[in-house]
């Protein structure tokens, strides 16, 4: 028997997800899960028949390190389309194992021990993680419900001498806010003004439902400081495939390649060449993907207010979220661990993602993708709650 600690020191206290506790729960208990968040609905048939025709034309052994050229012309075609953003799919294009391990190539690759990294709380549970892994150190700004508005005093004293990276989030998971103009525009400002270097984490960005995608990149002087970042998973319902990007200036790209091909190398061939394909698909694709979303958003929104609950209509992402203080309530992972019990229905507590818990407390998240007729059970199981 060894005495040896097995996790290190630097994993120290992040145990098992959120998400992964979340979505056993349900299992054990057969709650509706609105927990995790991945749609219960497939993507587009030709997306997955597009993979299918790729395992059968024999793609199936390594892609390139920065992934298939097809792939990479049709992320710089789908940036050009939606952001009017201009990468060369040579060198300034890297296709990675989804968004979380572009997020963690990106932080091993830009920041280590003495340097500090700019985020917002809550924040999606890989940035602590990530930021962990390196040696760095995270620096949290707090956006407060109900509107998720921030302190800009409180972002301005986060940026330090020793910031090294702005981690941003727009579409923001869990919150579900679309950062404005005027906030992204400060943003901009602080990381001009420090020298910072901006990754942006764009994934839901296909899921906003009122105001404007805006990536950071595209604000004067940051094109050149900015990774931006998105994937398939969220843009087309296929989370288990893994396949996201990151987009730059080409020797910010080249320090991300470096990191990422000790973590995977690289990975999903042929969905490389599906994710191609749908990146390819018509406008009427993008727009009624985030129609049919708002309409799933509507609707557990206005169920849930119908149930007595207290909610906070998110305007991008899949997910909704309830302050709970209204119910009596103030502990919100207490809430969420007894739900099931309660009422059959599996939520995630929003203050797991927060440093200062107390900000965040009160507040428990929703996914909303999925099926109509399971929003509908869990929001009729929701309105017995206080019966
Ligand atoms: N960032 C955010 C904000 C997320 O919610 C998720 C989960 N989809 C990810 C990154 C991870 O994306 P992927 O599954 O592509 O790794
Ligand atoms: N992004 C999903 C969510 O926020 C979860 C992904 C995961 O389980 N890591 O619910």
């Amino acid at each position: 028997m060894t005495n040896q600690p097995f996790l290190s020191e630097r994993l120290q206290g992040f145990g098992t997800t959120i998400f992964a506790e979340m979505s056993a729960l349900a299992e054990r208990t057969g709650a509706v899960n609105l927990g995790q968040g991945f749609p219960d609905t497939d993507g587009p048939q030709e997306i997955a028949e597009a993979a299918q025709q790729a395992i059968r034309d024999g793609h199936n052994q390594y892609p390139p390190l920065p992934g298939i050229l097809p792939l990479r012309q049709a992320v710089s075609e789908h940036r050009a389309r939606f952001r009017g953003q201009h990468f060369d799919p040579d060198g300034e294009i890297l296709i990675t194992a989804g968004a979380t391990e572009a997020l963690a190539a990106a932080l091993l690759a830009l920041t280590g021990p003495g340097d500090e990294v700019v985020t917002f709380e809550p924040y999606y549970d890989s940035y602590a993680a990530g930021v962990a892994l390196s040696g760095a150190t995270r620096r949290v700004v707090s956006l407060r419900a109900p509107d998720w508005s921030f302190d800009p005093d409180e972002l301005r004293a986060a940026f330090t001498p020793a910031t090294r990276v702005l981690l941003l989030n727009s579409p923001h998971n869990p919150t579900g806010k679309v950062f404005t103009r005027d906030e992204l525009q400060l943003l901009a400002d602080l990381c001009c003004e420090h020298d910072v270097i901006a990754v942006t984490d764009e994934v839901y960005e296909h899921l906003v439902f009122d105001g404007e995608h805006i990536p950071l990149a595209t604000l004067p002087g940051m094109a050149e400081r900015t990774l931006t970042v998105s994937s398939a998973g969220k843009i087309f319902s296929f989370t288990g495939w893994k396949i996201g990007w990151a987009c730059g200036p080409a020797d910010l790209v080249s320090a991300v390649r470096t990191a990422k091909q000790f973590l995977t190398f690289v990975s999903g061939t042929p969905f490389q060449h599906a994710v191609a394909v749908g990146l390819r698909l018509d406008d009427a694709f993008f727009s009624g993907y985030t129609d049919q979303m708002r309409a799933k958003r509507d609707r557990l929104c206005n169920g849930l207010a119908a149930a007595g609950f207290d909610v906070l209509t998110p305007q991008g992402t899949y997910f909704a979220s309830c302050d709970i203080s209204s119910l009596g309530e103030h502990d919100g992972r207490a809430f969420c661990l007894a739900l099931p019990e309660r009422c059959g229905v599996v939520a995630v507590p929003t203050m797991v993602f927060y440093d200062n818990k107390d900000v965040g407390a009160h507040i428990i998240r929703f996914a909303f993708c999925k099926r109509d007729d399971v929003l509908d059970e869990a929001i009729a199981r929701l309105a017995t709650l206080n019966r």
